[in-house]
């Protein structure tokens, strides 16, 4: 589930309201598109209904940790995928659960700006703490497995923040969106220690979508996270607060009714397991395929889906691409419509490539115990936009055998 987000346009300061993984917000007040950088953590509020009586100041605001995105967990010989889409509690007490449950997804929340005068609890752990307290709760459901984890990594997660309003009265603590009295307020919510007021560095920053190379407007879905130059046939990434530019090839359609689906391209080399070319590759993972001089001339290349997917899908997608990189010609340096927006950041595609190796090997008894000793270093990333017949049920590649339902795409937007 989405989460639907109010904050104010960075232009003209009107109101804005957006998808969670939204990342171009788009005015219809001064009709100004920003694109907003990636800044870490975003905050968001709960709406509160707290009486008029309480002065805002005195809101304070409990911090759960929102956790969005795939685990792939490659226990003993089995590689297993599962959608994280969780709220935890970033602080202990017994007061409050440990989860926000589908409050979130019921009301739309609000990017936490100057207006929110109250006071914000601080978290003890880091993210990354409380991510993995989470991902423990997952194993505790899922039946005990002793099997030693080879590899656990999480793919296009987004972690925000998300707080909930709470207030005290006569020494009682109450949830400020219920007006639900929860208990005796501990010592810690009323110390003053624990809390800080709004800071300016929390809000996100916007670039102008403007093309850093010929200055012409830029085009991006609302959740794309590459932005297009259709002027001067370049594509851009934000890193560090700047537009840098995409390396990439486009391989030109032979059918009308193609769509270019988005891949990264990473050039690896590796310690631990032998892959510096396609053969080594096709050896390692053993595939039921003869190696000729062609796949031991050809460098090894991932090609990862650039797109966020359901996790079994994206690693099948990711496995049968890699497979296939023979089949693709060169491409070129054109962008052409329509183009399919890039959702899922290289950064989380690297993170994936074991999960891909688990997922492509045949005989998994010899390599998945291996893979705690495998170690990538990314050589060169490019992107490549590949095109797929629209049959309308499925989107066909019209190099290889690649097929992956148009429903699927559609819906790993929403993921
Ligand atoms: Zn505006
Ligand atoms: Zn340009």
């Amino acid at each position: 589930m989405d989460l639907l987000i109010s904050h104010s346009c960075p232009s003209c300061g009107g109101p804005v309201e957006m998808q969670e993984a939204d990342r171009l917000t788009s005015c219809v007040f001064c009709d100004v598109q920003n694109y907003m950088v990636n800044s870490g953590l975003l905050r968001y509020v709960l709406p509160d209904k707290i009486p008029e009586h309480i002065t805002r100041e005195k809101i304070l605001y409990f911090p759960y940790l929102r956790f969005k995105g795939n685990m792939f967990t490659c226990q003993g010989l089995e590689l297993d995928t599962k959608v994280l889409d969780t709220t935890h509690r970033g602080l202990e007490t017994q007061l409050l659960p440990l989860s926000l449950g589908l409050k979130p997804q019921a009301m739309k929340v609000a990017l936490v700006n100057s207006s929110h005068t109250g006071l914000f609890f601080r978290r003890k752990d880091t993210a990354v703490t409380v991510l993995q307290r989470a991902s423990l709760v997952e194993d505790t459901i899922s039946e005990l497995n002793e099997q030693a984890l080879n590899h656990r990594a999480f793919i296009g997660e987004s972690v925000s923040c998300i707080y909930l309003p709470l207030y005290i009265e006569n020494g009682m603590i109450y949830d400020g969106i219920l007006n639900r009295k929860l208990g005796i307020a501990e010592s810690w919510m009323t110390d003053g220690q624990s809390a800080v007021r709004y800071q300016h560095g929390w809000d996100p920053q916007f670039l102008a979508t403007i093309c850093p190379q010929c200055g012409a407007s830029m085009q991006g879905e609302h959740d794309g996270l590459v932005m297009n130059c259709y002027n001067c046939d370049s594509c851009w990434a934000e890193k560090n607060g700047k537009f840098v530019p995409v390396p990439y090839t486009l391989l030109i359609p032979e059918n009308d009714n193609s769509v270019q689906l988005p891949f990264w391209r990473i050039s690896v080399e590796t310690k631990g397991i032998r892959m510096q070319t396609v053969a080594d590759f096709l050896r390692a993972t053993n595939q039921p395929v003869v190696v000729n001089w062609e796949h031991e001339e050809r460098d090894l290349e991932f090609l990862v889906p650039a797109m966020k997917l359901r996790p079994k899908i994206f690693l099948q997608l990711a496995k049968s691409a890699t497979l296939s990189q023979l089949k693709f010609p060169l491409g070129e340096r054109k962008l052409q419509k329509p183009l399919y927006p890039v959702t899922l950041p290289l950064k989380e595609a690297v993170q994936a490539l074991k999960s891909i190796v688990a997922e492509a090997t045949v005989n998994k008894k010899d390599v998945l115990p291996q893979l705690p000793n495998l170690i990538f270093e990314i050589k060169r990333t490019s992107l490549a936009l590949l095109p797929f017949v629209d049959t309308g049920h499925d989107l066909v590649q019209e190099h290889s055998s690649l097929a992956v339902a148009s429903s699927v795409v559609q819906f790993g937007r929403k993921l």
